[in-house]
């Protein structure tokens, strides 16, 4: 079936019969759905040379970064939830206060439904089968929306949704914003959308309509601060992995460096030592590293070299990179120093190889910069224990990391999400099964006894010395 031309009409017949298979799906065992996630991981250990392959085909991403941030995450998300669902769907007991007195209550989690999962491009195979893999878990259905701007890989999770699902249990639709629109007009039970924050708000509004819950899982800048107590190399180290893997294409990439000015030149040495070390170690040139994922698609390609140029046009100062080939849409881990509040670079998520890095004097001041931008998905902080306490007090993120960066991601037991500007709900293990359930509160009475009975009309003094 060619999903790229479905009509309208051709979703909701695939909708209306995703509803019946939920409503069989809910009384499905904890056995059921991990055999619905087996056969997930099966395929992906399978076809993990096919995933690789059109992940390269799709923007020439290292083999091992294809491992490592595509293909394990989701398999251990896999994993974590064979071991765990058992006891996630198990109801829990909650506790007994004292007007309930007599009664007895759970917490039941009951599956949505039929769900909505639309992906973006930059992790294309984890960031639609991760939230796929917490559908199934939760006893949901899915159609799937993946990006239009990897063609190869999105076609490779049609086939395999294909291979291991009726389309009345899982489908794929192809497609661009058109796809995505003609499905938010249906009434779904839970739409979960990772993407821009713009797109983001389009997304809640069509949700809207129908009160469908959301979990948005968005962007924005990340913080990263560097202070007066860090150590410089092992700090350059980790932000230059977490900035320049997969090219900077990354929600969670520390987008600027807030570094005390004091160590701001030692901090560049570093960082530049630590790009030279993972992709030119041979000093054959940067571009020749095969570990250096490339830019999507000439669209961003256009607007990063566009940030670079703006901020160059304007004074600031390239401290490392700068190379662009734009027929290989390669664009050089960069370091700039100098740029100002009033830059693209400075206002947008640049999602992308370039990296500022800004002065301060005080970490109140570093601490203020912060909180005058929207709410980031991740804040990272390098230093000692007072420093970075002082900074997790005083700031708001969807999650933070202490002495390292991106590596939350891979935590099954954090929530990861953002906050505001950068989202709403929270994903991965439990936090992603809980995202997909509904969590009913049920108190049970005991046949003839009644709480209220001193509370009834006709009220009087016995009422009033009770409440
Ligand atoms: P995007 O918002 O442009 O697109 C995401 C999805 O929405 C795609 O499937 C796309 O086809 C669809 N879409 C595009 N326009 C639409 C419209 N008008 N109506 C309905 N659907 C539409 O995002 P992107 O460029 O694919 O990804 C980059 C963004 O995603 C960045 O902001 C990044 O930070 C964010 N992101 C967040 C996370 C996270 O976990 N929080 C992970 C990865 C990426």
């Amino acid at each position: 079936m060619d999903t790229d031309t479905l009509p309208q009409t051709d979703f909701r017949q695939i909708f209306q019969a995703q509803r019946q298979t939920a409503e069989a799906w809910r009384r499905s065992t904890t056995e059921e759905r991990i055999d619905r996630l087996v056969k997930i991981g099966d395929w992906i250990r399978s076809n993990q040379k096919t995933i690789r392959e059109a992940l390269w085909q799709d923007f020439k991403k290292p083999e091992v970064e294809s491992d490592l941030s595509e293909i394990f995450p989701v398999t251990s998300e896999i994993n974590h939830a064979k071991k765990n669902l058992k006891s996630w769907m198990k109801p829990s007991k909650a506790s007994m206060p004292m007007p309930m007195f007599g009664t007895s209550s759970h917490i039941q989690y009951e599956p949505k439904g039929c769900s909505l999962i639309i992906a973006p491009w930059n992790y294309p195979f984890n960031l639609t089968i991760g939230p796929l893999v917490s559908a199934l878990a939760a006893g949901c259905t899915a159609i799937i929306k993946p990006s239009e701007l990897t063609p190869n890989t999105s076609a490779l999770i049609a086939k395999m949704v294909e291979e291991l699902f009726t389309p009345e249990e899982v489908t794929v639709c192809l497609g661009g914003a058109e796809v995505s629109q003609a499905l938010l007009s249906l009434p779904f039970d839970h739409i979960f959308f990772t993407g821009s924050p713009k797109i983001g708000k389009i997304v809640m509004a069509a949700a809207a309509k129908h009160l469908t819950s959301v979990t948005l899982e968005l962007g924005g800048k990340s913080p990263t601060i560097v202070t007066q107590s860090a150590d410089i190399p092992d700090a350059a180290k980790k932000i230059a992995f977490g900035k320049f893997v997969n090219a900077g294409q990354t929600c969670i990439a520390p987008d600027y460096i807030l570094v005390h000015e004091s160590r701001k030149k030692e901090l560049v040495a570093e960082l530049t030592i630590a790009i030279r070390d993972m992709y030119d170690p041979k000093h054959q040139g940067i571009e020749k590293s095969p570990d250096l994922a490339r830019i999507i698609d000439s669209r961003h390609f256009g607007r990063l070299s566009g940030y670079l140029r703006e901020a160059l046009d304007q004074g600031a100062k390239l401290e490392f990179g700068g190379g662009i080939v734009e027929g290989d849409l390669y664009i050089e881990p960069t370091l700039l120093s100098q740029t100002s509040e009033d830059m693209a670079i400075s206002q947008e998520e640049i999602f992308g190889p370039l990296l500022p890095i800004l002065g301060y004097q005080t970490l109140q001041e570093a601490i203020d910069y912060v909180n005058q931008k929207p709410k980031p998905l991740a804040l990272y902080v390098f230093g000692s224990g007072t420093e970075s306490a002082e900074v997790l007090e005083k700031t708001s993120s969807g999650n933070a990391v202490v002495n390292d960066c991106v590596l939350h991601f891979m935590h099954h037991n954090l929530p990861f999400g953002g906050i505001g500007n950068s989202g709403l709900g929270k994903s991965h293990g439990e936090f992603g099964f809980l995202a997909f359930s509904n969590e009913k509160g049920v108190l049970k009475q005991r046949v003839g006894f009644n709480n209220v009975t001193l509370l009834r009309p006709p009220y009087g003094v016995k009422a009033k010395k009770i409440i």
